[in-house]
């Protein structure tokens, strides 16, 4: 019976794994692919963890460049606006400065007021800033104004803020009041303020120049910091005075981040977070404007500053992802090829060790293992021992029986033989035709014939008839013989002294053992004949 294929190659993997790197040449070859697989993989991680590191380090410095421009964008409008809104409020003080010097020195009467009252006119059409100037007495009635229709005689402002203020501090500095919705006009506008001092000290009334916030929200209205982008004019106290986009004058925003924390302490700087008026992330940056108590805001809306670096970056990550896992894939593909063709070829190799009819080793397997066995027992100074197996009186079997009938017999044979062998180091081969032979790793010539009456008598129990045979069944002989090899290259000599006592035991009569004399192989010369002793038969 001819063994399965894949019996054929469990039997040639434990072949393989008895033989060693050395037994194979091909197995050798095998391993040096599978390397090549795993270098493959290797050299391909390496090449796309480069590529992902160099792709993300590229990411990384061109978001970097995009924040650093909007940051820098947003400083250098901050810086623009403060110093603009410090040069307005600087012209405004000297403007004040004069007219409250001019009520101090020349008071408020009739001639003082009608040349005062030109000048302030001639100030507010040569400064489109200005909306309106006035003069306030102690008591808060209007006594000068530049002439606007909107300025009445009979309106009264000791209840405003800001006369409150002056009223109750002698401090002469500029006063920059919350931003107010005109009533008359329905306007807003900011009230710049300075006291008028009596020359006993006491409170004069308050000199007023009033800034259309117009004129703010016409600046910024010019300046680009995209859709969702902002400019917000502030006071301290977190009054918005001006805001792009427009509509939020005098309300209070207690969410920015340059009120509380440790921003709060800083003249200028810059911060991301999310909007509190419309939920956008923003990048803004601020810087107060030192001498009066307004602080300056930009605001740059992240998804329009990082549009243009997304727009390159994203089409370059779907990118580099699809080389990196194209490349991983083909390495994979690749690399199983190389193991399957490995694996393919391994088992070609393995193959080509066993015995195509009986499933044994070959007569190659057991040149290469009786030659390592050789070299180990040389080795370890232990005994090696061999039986010479041959069938009695095969030819006659098939006569007999028919070929078909002595190939299952042989195969029968042949299982029965490995079963008779103990142990793993043991090897059971076809030597050729009708003809077996076993390798017995540090067995003597006594643990020899032990192991060959083991197989003997197996045969015997397998009762394959065979009428031409004197037992009626089929049987074998066996030669054995052991020796301790003294040197590598002379196994040669084993096989022959087991060969030789394997023809004293058909000489004996067959169904027989005989045991080759001990000898040792010398180096060279000539092979001891079998001095046979008959060591069983029955
Ligand atoms: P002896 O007892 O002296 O060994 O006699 P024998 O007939 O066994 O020896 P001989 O050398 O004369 O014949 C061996 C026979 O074994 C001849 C050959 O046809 C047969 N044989 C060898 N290999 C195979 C095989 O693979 N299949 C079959 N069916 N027969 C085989
Ligand atoms: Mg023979
Ligand atoms: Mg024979």
């Amino acid at each position: 019976m001819q063994a399965s294929l894949s019996s054929d190659v469990r039997r040639v993997r434990r072949a393989s794994e008895f033989f060693g790197r050395t037994a194979s040449a091909a197995a050798e070859a095998g391993g040096s692919r599978l390397s090549l697989g795993a270098w493959l993989i290797a050299c391909t991680s390496v090449l796309c963890l480069s590529l992902m590191a160099f792709g993300i380090s590229g990411g990384i410095f061109t978001y970097g460049n995009a924040v650093g421009e909007a940051q820098k964008n947003a400083n250098n409008l901050t810086q623009s606006l403060a110093q603009q809104a410090s040069d307005t409020f600087e012209a405004l003080d000297g403007v004040l400065l004069g007219l409250a010097g001019r009520v101090e020195v020349e008071g408020t009467g009739p001639a003082a007021r009608q040349q005062l009252s030109e000048s302030m006119a001639a100030l507010v059409t040569a400064m489109p800033r200005l909306h309106d100037l006035f003069i306030l007495d102690a008591r808060g009635r209007l006594v000068v104004s530049n002439g606007s229709a909107q300025l009445r005689p009979d309106l009264r402002f000791d209840a405003q803020p800001y006369f409150r203020y002056h009223r109750r501090h002698a401090n002469p500095g500029l006063h920059i009041g919350a931003p107010q919705l005109s009533p008359t006009e329905n306007l807003w506008v900011l009230p710049v303020t300075r006291r008028i001092t009596r020359a006993d000290g006491g409170f004069g009334g308050v000199a007023v120049a009033q800034i259309a916030l117009s004129y703010f929200e016409q600046i910024y209205e010019q300046i680009d910091v995209g859709a969702d982008g902002a400019i917000t004019l502030a006071m301290d106290d977190q009054t918005i005075v001006v805001r792009k986009p427009h509509g939020m004058a005098g309300r209070k925003i207690g969410t920015f981040a340059v009120f509380s924390g440790p921003l709060r302490y800083e003249s200028a700087g810059s911060y991301v977070k999310k909007s509190s008026i419309d939920g956008i992330v923003k990048l803004t940056a601020f810087r107060r404007l030192g001498r009066y108590p307004l602080i300056v805001l930009v605001s740059l809306a992240q998804h329009e500053y990082l549009a243009q670096w997304r727009r390159h970056a994203i089409p370059m990550g779907i990118m580099l992802s699809v080389i990196v896992l194209m490349t991983v894939t083909l390495a994979f593909v690749v690399s199983a090829q190389i193991a399957r063709r490995r694996r393919t070829e391994d088992d070609m190799a393995a193959l080509a060790l066993i015995d195509g009819l009986t499933g044994l080793a070959n007569r190659r397997q057991f040149d290469l293992v009786l030659e390592r066995e050789c070299r180990r027992a040389a080795r370890d100074r232990a005994p090696l021992g061999l039986l010479m197996i041959d069938v009695d009186d095969f030819k006659a079997f098939n006569d007999l029986y028919g070929h078909l009938a002595g190939d299952d017999a042989l195969s029968a044979i042949a299982r029965t033989i490995a079963g008779g062998i103990a142990r793993g180091s043991d090897l059971a081969a076809r030597y050729g035709g009708e003809e077996f032979a076993v390798i017995l790793p540090a067995n003597d010539g006594p643990s020899a014939v032990v192991v060959a009456e083991r197989v003997r008598q197996a045969v015997l129990a397998l009762e394959v008839e065979h009428t031409g045979s004197a037992a009626g069944v089929a049987t074998v002989s066996i030669g054995a013989a052991s020796f301790k090899p003294v040197s590598f290259d002379r196994p040669i000599a084993l096989v022959e002294a087991a060969d030789a006592a394997l023809y004293a035991a058909k000489r004996s009569g067959r169904n027989a053992i005989v045991l080759a004399a001990a000898f040792l192989a010398p180096a060279s010369g000539p092979v001891p004949s079998a001095g046979a002793g008959r060591a069983g038969r029955r």
